[in-house]
């Protein structure tokens, strides 16, 4: 039998419906800030904290698109959401915008890292400034952030961050020399924090996932064709995962539910780093295929 899944859709709007598995006022009146949470993962962390009663902040580069999720989260679940455009490798912009959150909604309660580059492409073929760039975004944009809210905020009154990872460096999972390192990197800092700043009252744990269906990640890392030739069945679980699941292990670990965890990842991937091929030949192959049928 295959494990139940939550219900999810594939486009970054809303579920049509949702059945709560934790209680509707977990997160009330709480505020979280959550990082490219306008597409994706993060734009159904954000949908359900706030069925979950709390108000959010989605922060990245694309205002028009910000606008837009906000006001769809807003409609389907009466909380607010602010949306602010911010690049996570300017500290000054996070500043800016940490300063509008505490002046339009009082207060930080969760920080969710949830922005990221991502793409696939072989060591050799990969530019000094790609892989710089993934790192400045993934590993140093979580930094920025992470500092910020905490220097503002989290210091004097505790809080909550969720760092979103992947697996891609457990194995060396290849084309990924990029984000591997990059979010590598990231747990070895939600270990440092949660050390850190858990005398102030922060815990800092990390949600790692395995492919998740109807995002841009899914598209950019070939998950469709993975899917379509069977892939998947190699992985335990025998499917991808979906985003609501993924709000699920975020809204645990960002919410009472795990007040005496800190410094942990949380790998969500239904096994798949465990068992899925890691075949340099293969995904070469399939990534030169797709760069010819881009010419
Ligand atoms: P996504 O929709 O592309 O989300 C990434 C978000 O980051 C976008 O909303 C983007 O918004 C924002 N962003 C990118 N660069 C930024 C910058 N410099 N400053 C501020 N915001 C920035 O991708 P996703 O697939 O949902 O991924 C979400 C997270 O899950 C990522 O951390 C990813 O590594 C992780 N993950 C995903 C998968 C998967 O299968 N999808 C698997 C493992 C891990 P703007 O363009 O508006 O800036």
């Amino acid at each position: 039998m295959a494990a139940l899944q939550a219900e999810d859709v594939n486009a970054d709007d809303c579920l049509t419906s949702y059945t709560y598995i934790y209680s509707p006022d977990l997160l009330k009146n709480q505020v979280a800030f959550i990082t490219g949470g306008g597409s994706g993962i993060g734009f159904r962390i954000a949908e359900v904290f706030m069925r979950h009663g709390c108000d959010t902040v989605i922060a990245s580069r694309n205002m028009d698109k910000l606008k837009q999720a906000a006001k769809t989260l807003t409609e389907a679940t009466g909380r607010r959401c602010l949306p602010l455009c911010m690049d996570v490798r300017q500290p000054e912009s996070i500043m800016a915008a940490v300063d509008e959150t505490l002046k339009e909604l009082g207060c930080i309660d969760i920080l969710v890292n949830n922005a990221a580059g991502n793409f696939l492409c072989p060591a050799t073929s990969l530019s000094f400034n790609a892989f710089k760039t993934v790192v400045e975004i993934d590993t140093m944009g979580t930094f920025n952030t992470c500092k910020v809210v905490y220097d503002k905020w989290f210091k004097d009154h505790g809080g909550n961050i969720v760092n979103i990872s992947a697996t891609l460096g457990y194995k060396g999972q290849v084309l990924q020399v990029h984000a591997g390192s990059a979010k590598a990197a990231n747990d070895a800092m939600t270990r440092h924090l949660a050390v850190e700043w858990g005398p102030s009252g922060v815990r800092v744990n990390a949600v790692a996932p395995g492919p998740i269906s109807g995002t841009e990640g899914f598209r950019r890392l070939a998950g469709h064709s993975a899917e379509a030739a069977g892939v998947f069945q190699s992985i335990p679980l025998q499917r991808a995962g979906n985003k609501t699941e993924m709000a699920h292990c975020t809204l645990f670990l960002a919410s009472r539910a795990s007040s005496y965890v800190t410094g942990a990842i949380l790998v969500a991937d239904g096994g798949t780093w465990l068992t899925l091929p890691n075949d340099v030949s293969m995904l070469l192959g399939y990534w030169s295929s797709e760069k010819n049928r881009e010419k």
